[in-house]
């Protein structure tokens, strides 16, 4: 199985059965990102322990790469730090916007890497991003609703 197969079957998994997909009962934040160009709209919920992401979940509906990029954003920032998050959140806009920085070299990112192809696709670039934009605004408990556009 080549590198490119690797990371379609990732992304395929996390479709198919996405992660922490649900509503979260008294969640301390939530979020809704909405993707009008392709038609996702998803929310993003937050439990915080302090400074520290004690649970995290989605819920909501999109094509393929918005849905398994946001189940992977929630096993990627469980149990992180606000900021930790955020540079997560740094890491992966650049590397699905092809930005400067280099893609860490950690075992998360190896998994994340699964959407760098997106960036020749600038369409599917917002798919990809869409659960973190509405994770940061969770984090930076922005009120309502993030777009895309
Ligand atoms: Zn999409």
């Amino acid at each position: 199985m080549d590198v490119r197969e690797l990371y379609q079957q990732i992304i395929l998994d996390h479709n198919r059965s996405p992660r922490n997909f649900k509503v979260m009962e008294n969640a301390d934040r939530e979020a809704t990102g909405d993707n009008p160009l392709c038609g996702d709209r998803l929310t993003v919920y937050l439990k915080m322990d302090g400074d520290i992401i004690a649970d995290v979940s989605f819920r909501g509906s999109g094509c393929a790469i918005s849905q398994a990029s946001a189940s992977l954003m929630t096993t990627s920032v469980m149990g992180k730090s606000t900021a930790e998050a955020e540079d997560l959140f740094g890491n992966f806009h650049s590397m699905v916007t092809g930005g400067p920085a280099g893609v860490p070299d950690t075992k998360i990112f190896r998994k994340l890497a699964a959407f760098a192809g997106v960036r020749e696709f600038p369409a599917r670039v917002k798919c990809a991003n869409l659960g973190w934009h509405a994770l940061k605004a969770a984090l930076d408990a922005e009120p309502g609703l993030v777009t895309t556009e």
